[in-house]
């Protein structure tokens, strides 16, 4: 099996101390919005769809006025995920799923690019934007990143997995309820040959290295989870259900730390 790891946006929020954990306070930060290229038999998956290239030619509408201040994007046209596919020698119309952790602006923007691709999320997620947005998710969910009317592909957790609600997509990808940052948001997991299990974990957390290895994240991350997140008892049970997978040596990644280790000793 192959993973390519994409970093489909950056992004340089004010205060790399804040953010980033060291460095500056003054000069701005850098975080990534982290896809994974996965092949699934003949095809491909795209978890995650970072920034896409409508974003890009068009960040305000799509994007809004407050992410473009808050997180400060670079906006980069090398960095939407069906350049990179092209990149890698991969044809883009080979990406035929596309599976998302949740719909905020810097998950979604990229399906856009492959309108053709089936788009998989948790029910409980596409209750919030189908039929139409529901009115609390306006300030933060943007129809115009899907005005191009995806495949949607609403999937009910109806199995388990490590004791969550669970569904398997495929022979190698699953979504698990990670609920807590906004309301169905999910993992997605990847069964890997003769390796353990690696799991994205969207924004349930914002920073492996410490979140789910005993530290604390930085000041600003913390900041930015208490404001985002809609539920703090579910987002809290989450990152302990993370803890434990790290715990049994399964690999963690999450969407926006930089320069991720794999957590596994792997
Ligand atoms: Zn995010």
């Amino acid at each position: 099996m192959t993973i390519h790891h994409l970093n489909c946006g950056t992004l340089h929020p004010p205060s790399q101390l804040l953010v980033n954990g060291r460095g500056s306070l003054t000069a701005p930060a850098t975080l990534v919005c982290h896809c994974l290229v996965v092949q699934t038999g003949k095809y491909w998956t795209l978890v995650d769809a970072g920034l896409g290239s409508a974003d890009l030619r068009n960040p305000r509408d799509r994007l809004g006025d407050t992410f473009l201040r808050r997180v400060r994007p670079a906006l980069n046209p090398a960095e939407p995920a069906i350049t990179q596919v092209q990149a890698l020698g991969i044809d883009t119309h080979d990406v035929r799923s596309i599976v998302l952790t949740h719909h905020d602006v810097d998950h979604v923007g990229g399906i856009a690019d492959f309108p053709w691709a089936s788009v998989y999320a948790s029910r409980a997620q596409m209750d919030l934007i189908i039929p139409a947005l529901r009115k609390d998710m306006v300030r933060r969910l943007h129809p115009v990143q899907w005005s191009h009317a995806p495949q949607w592909k609403p999937v009910t957790l109806s199995e388990t997995w490590r004791s969550r609600p669970s569904f398997r997509l495929n022979d190698s990808l699953s979504l698990v309820a990670l609920d807590g940052h906004i309301e169905g948001h999910c993992a997605v997991v990847i069964d890997r040959e003769n390796k353990p299990p690696l799991i994205h974990a969207g924004d349930a957390v914002m920073d492996v290295k410490t979140e789910l290895f005993g530290g604390r994240a930085p000041l600003g991350l913390r900041a930015f989870q208490h404001m985002t997140r809609t539920d703090a008892r579910a987002w809290r049970e989450s990152r302990a259900w993370l803890k434990e997978c790290v715990e049994d040596g399964i690999d963690v990644i999450c969407a926006h730390e930089p320069h991720p280790r794999l957590s596994g000793a792997r």
